[in-house]
């Protein structure tokens, strides 16, 4: 067993050992090396054709076309030019974006930062078990709402919302619809076929492939929607975001995609029932809570134990990675505002840890993190006043 333990596969994943080979071959002189924009040689050719082949692959795993895929370098890219090039274009006309009050950082830094150049947000705050109340959703919309983005799979807690159900209220008022998917792309059953989606957004190190490279889906069949160019330059990725194509990390990509959905059911059942083994091992610890819902992603799990500082219980379980809130609320030193959002205190929220498990989490692990869990506790608890005297 790997000592320290990574448990923290929502903030980041390890690329898989078959997708890092893969890349390899993308990046020497003996490799596909070109620039897929010189259409002079040979070079150019060869990786031109290896990017047009992932996006297709890509593309399959999704169910879209490869003219919907735009490479960007990151899902927080990819957010921010879906949010601020709709609204940008539109905003002679109409102003209000809904939103909810539990979306990635880059989501709602990115309204709040819209709002300070006069456009118009609603957060929805969700329930208590963190899903958005559509009826809620329905009553936000105006006559001048442009977008609609509301997240899939949740980062901190694993609520999945019904997306397609979102996607048919805003199609039906004719609003754009923006989907954050960074937790669910790979991991969870996904097909853009019949969701009603207009914009969608991930990144390839959630599921096993390189940092460093995200995607962009723009739903072509949609007249209304127009991004306009973002980044300047040569053109690249229909004039939306110009700068030279990373062939390794698309291929990358590609790569981790074609293997997440193929061994997607294998892995989530394996998930499942470690998530299940962990909870049912420690569920009767005095004190301890589930947030969110326990149906939610097999992959996230966010609990909390009465009295019991998250602080303390890092610090004491410190050879096993975990977080509390997300990793960039973590390096802000915030409490989880995605917490708070279906209504925990202060209190409850910093004694709330996140565990997320993934592809390479075994049972052991699993049996040692139980361990140490008890362990832990019981050694903050008999030693309150000390704890920080080993
Ligand atoms: C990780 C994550 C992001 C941001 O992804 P980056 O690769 O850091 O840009 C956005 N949304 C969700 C739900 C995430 O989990």
């Amino acid at each position: 067993m790997k000592n320290p333990i990574y448990l923290d596969y929502a903030s980041t994943t390890p690329v898989d050992k078959r997708v890092l080979k893969k890349m390899m071959k993308y990046l020497s002189i003996d490799g596909v090396f070109g620039n897929p924009a010189s259409n002079l040689h040979i070079f150019g050719w060869d990786a031109e054709e290896a990017v047009s082949i992932a996006r297709k692959n890509i593309a399959k795993c999704i169910g879209c076309n490869s003219n919907e895929i735009i490479f960007t370098s990151t899902a927080s890219e990819s957010i921010n030019i879906a949010i601020k090039s709709t609204m940008n274009y539109f905003q002679k006309n109409k102003k209000h974006i809904i939103t909810s009050t539990i979306e990635h950082k880059s989501v709602i830094e990115t309204c709040i930062y819209l709002e300070k150049i006069g456009f118009r947000v609603t957060y929805l705050k969700p329930s208590k078990n963190g899903l958005i109340d559509l009826n809620k959703l329905k009553k936000a919309i105006n006559k001048t709402t442009i977008l609609v983005s509301i997240m899939h799979i949740n980062n901190e807690i694993g609520v999945i919302q019904n997306i397609s159900k979102i996607g048919k209220i805003c199609h039906s008022k004719n609003i754009i619809y923006h989907v954050d998917a960074t937790q669910s792309i790979g991991k969870y059953p996904f097909n853009l076929k019949n969701m009603h989606i207009d914009l969608l957004s991930f990144s390839a190190h959630k599921f096993y492939g390189p940092k460093g490279i995200g995607v962009l889906y723009i739903n072509k069949k949609k007249p209304n929607i127009f991004l306009e160019t973002f980044i300047h330059g040569g053109g690249q990725e229909q004039n939306i975001r110009s700068g030279t194509l990373a062939v390794h990390q698309i291929i990358g990509m590609s790569e981790a995609l074609l293997i997440s959905v193929n061994e997607m059911d294998k892995d989530r059942l394996k998930i499942q029932k470690l998530k299940n083994y962990l909870w049912n091992n420690i569920k009767n610890i005095k004190g301890i809570y589930y947030n969110g819902d326990y149906n939610g992603s097999p992959y996230i799990i966010n609990i909390g134990i009465k009295n019991i500082l998250n602080k303390l219980l890092v610090i004491e379980m410190k050879n096993i990675a975990i977080s509390f809130s997300s990793a960039c609320t973590s390096y802000y030193s915030q409490s989880s505002y995605v917490l708070k959002s279906i209504g925990l205190t202060e209190k409850l929220i910093q004694n709330s840890i996140r565990i997320s498990l993934g592809r390479f989490t075994t049972k052991r692990e699993i049996n040692y993190t139980i361990y140490k869990i008890h362990k832990s506790i019981n050694k903050i608890i008999n030693c309150k006043d000390n704890f920080f005297i080993n």
